[in-house]
């Protein structure tokens, strides 16, 4: 299955890295900050669905199980039909995997997943997905790769989805790449927190129907988000924007576009809260 991760339309060797879990968590930690974010303590593995089936070296499975602890479920699979990856993994077997884990002493689950994904047959990929209602999100980070940027804006015909220029070095693609999964994961688990799609402004929490719409979107929570999510957490418009500069200024990230203009926008948002409050 290692193979079913690496697009065919990317360099062998590129240098842009996956985002490492960690960060997410450290940006999660922050965006929802007075809430502990953890790394869900059960050790996840792909294995092989059906091993009484002689499968042949050139078959390939219809399912995966996604083994946790004792148990075993079935993933359904399919050929990518767009060919940026070699086959996806089913978002619905995904999410309904996931209820089954959330833990009784956590409130949300968020299931991070390298592969490309796919929901109903008229589909030709999908991002992931919260159930709000069960508290669980499933979020692939295979499409949001930035070395795919061109390609995928070449397939869809839309010329909106900001390419980065050639001069950005490996650490900014990098750091692209986790902001998209950073936005994408503050953005589902919002649902489960249950804010809807905003309509208010320009927000974290507005809803996206593409890859490029899911681009123009900023990083941060409207006021009136704001202050749902603050009631959910606890924690303060202050201790937000503090641990979420904190995230932000970090070495290997604080040179990136993205993370800079959020840093910026951060800084001028408390200078204003200070103000207002002399
Ligand atoms: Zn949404
Ligand atoms: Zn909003």
């Amino acid at each position: 299955m290692e193979e079913w991760m690496k697009s065919k339309k990317t360099k062998a060797h590129s240098p842009t890295e996956t985002p490492q879990v960690q960060d997410v968590i450290s940006y999660l930690s922050a965006f929802y900050h007075g809430l502990p974010v953890r790394i869900l303590p059960s050790a996840l593995r792909f294995v092989p669905w059906d091993q009484t089936k002689k499968s042949t070296a050139r078959s390939t499975p219809r399912y995966v199980g996604l083994a946790i602890g004792n148990e075993c479920v079935g993933i359904r699979t399919r050929a990518s039909p767009d060919k940026v990856y070699p086959r996806q993994l089913n978002l619905d077997d995904l999410l309904d995997a996931t209820i089954g884990m959330l833990p009784k002493d956590a409130y949300a689950l968020c299931f991070l997943v390298d592969h490309d994904l796919f929901e109903d047959a008229d589909d030709i990929f999908v991002c992931g997905r919260a159930y709000g209602v069960s508290r669980v999100a499933v979020l692939s980070s295979a499409r949001y790769c930035p070395d795919l940027d061109a390609i995928q804006a070449a397939l869809t015909a839309i010329s909106t989805l900001p390419t980065p220029d050639p001069s950005v070095t490996a650490t900014e693609m990098s750091a692209l790449w986790l902001a998209r999964m950073c936005r994408t994961a503050s953005h589902e688990l919002g649902h489960c927190f249950g804010v809807d799609h905003c309509v208010y402004h320009a927000c974290i929490m507005q809803g996206s129907a593409s890859l490029s719409e899911d681009a123009r979107q900023p990083p941060y929570l409207c006021p009136v988000d704001l202050s749902k999510i603050l009631h959910a957490t606890g924690s303060s418009a202050s201790s937000h924007y503090h641990a979420m500069l904190a995230f932000c200024e970090q070495p290997h990230v604080k040179e990136a576009p993205f993370f800079r203009a959020f840093a910026a926008w951060i800084h001028a948002i408390l200078a204003q809260m200070s103000n207002s409050s002399h």
